[in-house]
């Protein structure tokens, strides 16, 4: 059955939103996940309720920032509307410059950050337009527990997977000693539309290997609750 919204599961809905104000990211296909009149996000929610029921734990995507109000709106009024319905805890993802310093409704609100690199030079080269600095900050002053992704070889900056599986074990290191409530790790895939996947058809990327990832994530040293994975 066709939806309005793009997916859902029992604890997540995946909206259909206006593209992101940012959208220079070079591994990110949100132009896929979007569109510039996108149906309400009230119905969006209502039929994702007729569908799943309430959850008092939901995840909410928008390829892109739920604070944002040029894409979303006023967010205090979809949180409210989620409180009403019976939701109370609430998972979104945003900017950190759009991550509001008060929170104004009684939702508890965790908010995960697309870091994908604590290092200055790779997030300069997939264009992310912030620093871990920016998130930390925004960490330890905003009211919302901020959660981080982090990307594997999110670039073709890294010549060997050997390398790029270096560089993301010293990342998770770096973050697991940062106020972060959660540092989930995931695989870059190519997602279509997406300047990465130019430079794939182009033969300038080559993927992490899928085997190699998983070895890596078996052998890491570091267990920590706080550290997950995504099944890329
Ligand atoms: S990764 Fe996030 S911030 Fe970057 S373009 Fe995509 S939706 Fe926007």
């Amino acid at each position: 059955m066709e939806t309005s919204y793009i997916s859902a599961a029992p604890d997540r809905i995946i909206l259909r939103t206006k593209p992101c104000s940012w959208g220079k990211c070079i591994f990110c296909g949100f132009k896929e996940d979007t569109s510039v009149e996108p149906p309400s996000v009230y119905v969006q929610f209502r039929e994702y309720f007729a569908a799943f029921g309430v959850p008092e734990y939901l995840k909410v995507f928008n390829s892109g920032s739920f604070f944002d109000f040029n894409q979303m709106g006023s967010w205090e009024d979809k949180v409210s509307y989620l409180y009403d319905e019976g939701v109370r805890r609430l998972r979104v993802e945003s900017r950190p410059e759009f991550v509001p310093r008060i929170n104004s409704t009684k939702m508890y609100i965790e908010v995960m950050i697309g870091l994908e690199t604590t290092f200055i030079r790779v997030a300069q080269l997939i264009n992310k337009g912030f620093t871990l600095a920016q998130v930390v900050e925004v960490a330890r002053c905003s009211p919302f527990p901020i959660g981080v992704y982090l990307l594997a070889k999110p670039c073709s900056f890294y010549k060997t997977d050997q390398l790029a599986l270096e560089d993301l074990s010293q990342n998770v290191i770096q973050c697991l000693e940062l106020p972060f409530f959660e540092i989930l790790v995931m695989r870059t895939t190519i997602r279509p539309g997406s300047e990465l996947e130019k430079q794939y058809k182009m033969c300038e990327y080559v993927p992490l290997e899928k085997a190699l990832y998983e070895k890596w994530k078996e052998q890491f040293p570091i267990k920590d609750w706080r550290l997950k994975y995504d099944k890329s």
